[in-house]
């Protein structure tokens, strides 16, 4: 039986630079990918030094490049269930039925965002229609903002977009949940609620252009950000009997580690800081991590063999 040191489930930032790193430490490392990262609809990049603006396809490429000369195997396919047995041994079954063997499993699978059921989210998505001001902000900064949030609250979002535009306005389709000292705090800070009903987005090309209401009005609006939450990629984790917190992502302590001996799990799966560089930083610590596990591992038996 052929064991890897290491199963590494999502070939995002997170699962290739812990690839990077355990392949340096010339472990034998195995990444299964079904290449449907986070920003795959994003126009760029941002708030990665040396790679501002890049295409998130064309990073994972030089992702991929250069983990070409330290031998990590790739294969683009979905893993559909892991477990571990009585030796710490974990298999991973992939969608054809076959199965691996590893002594350490990282899952690096993401996060899914759920766009609302509106027609032209989609189109505009990652465009124009967006959900980190942080990622986005800036590139639509002066423009008419608004934020779309109907069964999450986006008066905080709403705020903080006055930091990149002085026009923004806050959609809530139908629904309005703001409290009396939420709306205190928007209509000082001159954000108007738009609570009525939207029946799609308009524009052109990827930019949105208007916001037109089931009444039959629009408004003008040049980006759209919003709150409608997300889930995980992939269950095995949770199916592992992971830790989950109340923003629906997997615990972990500081080196990436899970409450299951030999679990780690890195990027936007476990923790709410949702940015590429963090990611890739979360998944060369879990890289760091299991390299010294397995280290440890030979240490201690060689030891226990001397005393016996
Ligand atoms: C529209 C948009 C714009 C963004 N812009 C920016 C930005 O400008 N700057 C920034 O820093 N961040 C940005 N982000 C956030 C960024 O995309 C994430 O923080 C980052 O992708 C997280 O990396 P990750 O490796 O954790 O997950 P991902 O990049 O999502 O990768 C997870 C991988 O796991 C794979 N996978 C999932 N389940 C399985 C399975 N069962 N088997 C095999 N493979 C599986 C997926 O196919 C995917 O390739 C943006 C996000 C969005 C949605």
């Amino acid at each position: 039986m052929e064991i890897y040191d290491c199963i590494i489930v999502g070939g995002g930032p997170a699962g290739l630079n812990a690839a990077i790193v355990l392949g340096r430490c010339r472990r034998k490392v195995l990444v299964f990918d079904t290449e449907q990262y986070r920003n795959r609809y994003s126009h760029g990049v941002h708030n990665y030094l040396t790679r501002d603006d890049i295409l998130p396809q064309e990073f994972l490429q030089l992702c991929h490049k250069e983990l070409e000369k330290y031998s990590v195997q790739r294969i683009r396919k979905k893993v559909v269930n892991a477990k571990k047995n009585e030796e710490d041994v974990f298999a991973v079954k992939d969608e054809s039925g076959t199965v691996y063997y590893s002594k350490k499993l990282l899952i690096a699978t993401g996060l899914s965002d759920t766009l609302p059921d509106i027609e032209g989210f989609r189109e505009f998505y990652g465009k124009s229609v967006f959900h980190c001001p942080y990622c986005d902000g800036w590139e639509v900064r002066d423009k008419k903002i608004g934020v779309y949030a109907r069964d999450k609250e986006g008066w905080e979002l709403a705020l903080a977009l006055k930091c990149w535009s002085d026009n923004v306005s806050l959609y809530t389709d139908g629904k309005n949940k703001i409290k009396p000292f939420q709306k205190e705090y928007l209509d000082s800070n001159q954000i108007p609620i738009i609570a009525t009903p939207i029946l799609k987005l308009q524009g052109e090309n990827g930019q949105l252009q208007k916001i037109i209401f089931k009444n039959g009005e629009e408004r003008d609006c040049d980006a759209l950000f919003f709150v409608n939450g997300y889930t995980q990629q992939c269950n095995i984790a949770e199916a592992f009997g992971c830790e989950v917190n109340k923003k629906g992502v997997i615990v972990t302590n500081r080196l990436q580690q899970t409450n299951i001996q030999g679990l780690y799990v890195a990027g936007d799966a476990s923790k709410d800081m949702h940015f590429v560089v963090v990611a890739g930083a979360e998944g060369a610590k879990a890289g760091v991590t299991i390299n010294k596990e397995l280290q440890k591992e030979v240490y201690e038996k060689k030891l226990k063999e001397i005393t016996v």
